[in-house]
Formats: structure tokens, C-alpha cells, sequence
């Protein structure tokens, strides 16, 4: 067993850290503040193909295996916790979930558009009333001659501000819950999509999130993979997008840490700095090991990733584990810095909001126990 990136992985994690030094990190707080899609900073990212990392060379992506994305998506994050999610609804959720499952010919016309960040990419799942029961999909595709009429509302959808293409879930079969939903590749420039701004959000600020609201025609080209097969390719998504929620968090966290580090050794009280103080010491050493204890998860989610079929449960346990050791270190980290953390503009403060969504999308940690809690049920 070797727990070390491969030659590869870390000379393609020192690019994408110095990428996301220069390019992201400067950009981070004008983001949160203004809450605007970072269109330039996405253009950059396409610029050094970094959005068609998990992409097949076949279609121009860089072919990458799944520890060398997380790791990037673990260093983006840490300069801005809103680039690095955006990144993940594109590749994890969209972009793979194409590759995987879409036709040679939706491939061509978007999976090569997708991988040099001509087009920017949004996964419609959630609903009003489909959210952790996502499989309760009130949102319809009714048959017509030449495909189907899709009509309904989705929430939520990360992106939506800029991307040109969006996986869409509808029921097709009602009644039938997760047995019945399929999955459509849907332009957003179809006519008749209503797009409506997210009210303000708390975290991620600048994520481009939408609500959407269709009422849209689509041939049987657009179908994605098999019809009523849509809610197993969700799921399917889902484990890669969970490696990149975790991959995020690890990002926020380690930003947090360093935040605090910085400060502890500079601020006096008594005389003396305060990383002089057991107090303190022992909560950064507490947060470094559930972090470094996490990291080892989301590598292991990572490799099942690119090993095996189902990473269910790794990826959940990575998200999870990730989630919440970046919520408390964080969390630990503002009460280090004290009134200098909790400074409206701050970066800590910044970084507090941040990481709180990262225990929400993609399934929420109690979706994560129950998820895990199934798998380890039935293996032993
Ligand atoms: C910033 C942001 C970006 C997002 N981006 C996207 C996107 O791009 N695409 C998309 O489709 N969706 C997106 N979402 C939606 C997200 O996936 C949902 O918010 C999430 O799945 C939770 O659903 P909900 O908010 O409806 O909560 P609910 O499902 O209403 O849950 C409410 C609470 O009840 C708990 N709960 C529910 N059922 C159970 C149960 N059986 N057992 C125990 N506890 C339970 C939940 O854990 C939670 O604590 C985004 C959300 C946010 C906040």
C-alpha cells in the first residue's frame, strides 16, 4: 500500500496550485461579495483545461483519473470554495455522467464543448418537494409524436446563471418514483425555460444558483442513457459529485487552518504568542488530524472511483467525514482568531459560510448516514 500521489498527480496538483494562487485566490472575496458567477475566473480555468479534467482525450478533455481531480478540486477550494463547487456540478455531475451514459452523438455535440469550457454545464434534480427524496419527482416528460413535453419547476440549480447545457430529471412514469425518472439533455437556450435568480444564499455566494421552470419540448435524441433508467444515473453522478463536495470542504478547511495558524503566531496576549497555548494548539491539532483523516477517505472514494462501478458508500463516507471536519475546523478557527475571525470580510468569516453548504448539497450528512447505513447493512 503507497498513500502518496503518483509523480503525475502531484506535478498536475503544483500546476493547478499555482493557478488557483494566481488566478483564483485574488478574485475570492470580490466573489462572495458581489455574488456573481465568476465568468473570467471559469474562462481561466478553461484556458489550462480545467474543465475537462475528468474529460476522455478522446473528446479533448485531459483524461484524468479521479485522485488528480479531487486533489485539484481540493486546491481550487481552498482559494474559493464557490470555483471549486461550480467545477464539481460541471464535471462530476454532468460532464462524466455524459461520458458515461450519452450517445456518440451527444457526446460530439457537447462533451468536446463541455471539456474546453466553451460551454459550462447544470444538473437539474432538485425540486420543492425532491430534495433528500429525490426520487418524488413531480416534474413530467409526456409523451408527444417525435419525444416528450417536459413541464415542472426545479430548485436550486447550481450554474444556471451561465451554463449552456443542463441534465434535467423528470418523472416519465408516475407512480413508479426512482423506477420511473429519466434523465434529458436539455439546451438552455430551449424556448420556454424560465430562469428565476436564487433568493441570496448564506454561503458559495456567486454559485450562479437558479430555479427553473420548464415548460419545453425535446425529441427522443435528448433522452440521456435509457428511458426511466434517469434516477440510477442521478445516483450514479452523485458518488463522483460526493468525492468533490469532499474534496471541496478538505479545500475550505485547510484554508481555515492556515488562516488560524497565521494569526496564532502573531497575536500576543500575556506576552506571548497565542500558539504558545496548549488551548490553542490542541484545537488546531484536533481539526489537522479529522482533516488529514479525511483527506484519506475522499483518496479512497477517489481510487474506488476509478477502480470499480459503485463507490456508494466510499464516496458518502468521504463526503460526510469531510464535511464535518471542515465545519469544525472552521468553526475552531474563528474562535482562535476571536473578534479579528468574526470581522464582517473577513476571510475566516468568508470561509465559516462557505463550508456550511458542503453539509447540504449533494445530499445531506443525514442522507450520508442513511446511504452508508444501507451498505454496511447489507455487507455484513
Ligand atoms: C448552494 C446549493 C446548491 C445546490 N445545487 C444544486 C444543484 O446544482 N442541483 C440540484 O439538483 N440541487 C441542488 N441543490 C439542492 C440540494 O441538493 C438539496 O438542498 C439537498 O438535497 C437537501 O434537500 P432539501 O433542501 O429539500 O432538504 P429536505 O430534503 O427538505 O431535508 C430537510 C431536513 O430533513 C432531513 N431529512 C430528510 N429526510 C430525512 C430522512 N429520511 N431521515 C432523516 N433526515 C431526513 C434532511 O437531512 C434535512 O436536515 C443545492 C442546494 C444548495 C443549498
Amino acid at each position: 500500500m503507497v498513500l502518496e500521489l503518483t509523480d503525475a498527480q502531484s506535478a498536475f496538483l503544483a500546476e493547478v496550485t499555482a493557478f488557483a494562487a494566481a488566478e483564483v485566490a485574488p478574485r475570492a472575496a470580490a466573489i462572495d461579495e458581489t455574488g456573481e458567477f465568476p465568468v473570467g475566473v471559469m474562462r481561466a480555468a478553461a484556458a489550462h483545461g480545467l474543465l475537462g479534467m475528468t474529460v476522455p482525450k478522446a473528446w479533448g478533455g485531459l483524461g484524468l483519473d479521479y485522485v488528480s481531480y479531487g486533489v485539484a478540486i481540493e486546491a481550487i477550494s481552498r482559494a474559493s470554495a464557490t470555483v471549486g463547487v461550480s467545477l464539481v456540478v460541471h464535471h462530476s455531475l454532468v460532464a462524466d455522467l455524459l461520458a458515461h451514459a450519452g450517445r456518440a452523438r451527444q457526446k460530439d455535440e457537447w462533451l468536446r464543448r463541455l471539456a474546453s469550457g466553451e460551454a459550462l454545464a447544470a444538473f437539474a434534480l432538485s425540486e420543492p418537494d425532491a430534495g433528500t427524496d429525490a426520487a418524488n419527482q413531480q416534474t413530467r416528460a409526456e409523451r408527444t409524436s417525435h419525444g416528450y413535453r417536459i413541464i415542472g419547476r426545479k430548485v436550486w440549480v447550481a450554474n444556471a446563471d451561465a451554463a449552456s447545457v443542463a441534465i434535467v430529471f423528470a418523472c416519465t412514469r408516475p407512480g413508479l418514483r426512482g423506477q420511473g425518472v429519466t434523465a434529458f439533455l436539455v439546451p438552455m437556450d430551449t424556448p420556454g425555460i424560465t430562469r428565476t435568480a436564487r433568493a441570496d444564499s448564506l454561503g458559495v455566494r456567486g454559485l450562479g444558483c437558479m430555479d427553473l421552470d420548464f415548460d419545453i419540448e425535446v425529441t427522443d435524441e435528448q433522452v440521456l442513457g435509457s428511458v426511466d433508467q434517469g434516477f440510477r444515473l442521478a445516483m450514479w453522478a452523485l458518488q463522483g459529485g460526493r468525492v468533490g463536495v469532499a474534496a471541496q470542504a478538505l479545500g475550505i478547511g485547510e484554508a481555515a487552518i492556515a488562516e488560524a495558524i497565521a494569526f496564532a503566531k502573531v497575536r500576543q496576549t500575556f506576552g506571548q504568542p497565542i500558539a504558545k497555548y496548549e488551548a490553542v494548539q490542541w484545537m488546531l491539532a484536533d481539526v489537522a488530524t479529522e482533516l488529514e483523516a479525511a483527506r484519506m477517505l475522499m483518496w479512497k472514494a477517489a481510487d474506488a472511483k476509478d477502480r470499480q462501478e459503485r463507490s456508494r458508500v466510499e464516496s458518502s463516507m468521504a463526503k460526510l467525514a469531510a464535511s464535518e471536519a471542515a465545519h469544525r475546523a472552521s468553526d475552531k478557527a474563528m474562535q482562535i482568531m476571536a473578534s479579528a475571525g468574526y470581522r464582517r470580510g473577513s476571510t475566516i468569516e468568508r470561509l465559516f459560510r462557505d463550508v456550511r453548504a458542503t453539509e447540504i448539497y449533494q445530499g445531506t450528512s443525514e442522507a450520508q448516514r442513511m446511504i452508508i447505513a444501507q451498505g454496511i447493512l447489507a455487507a455484513r
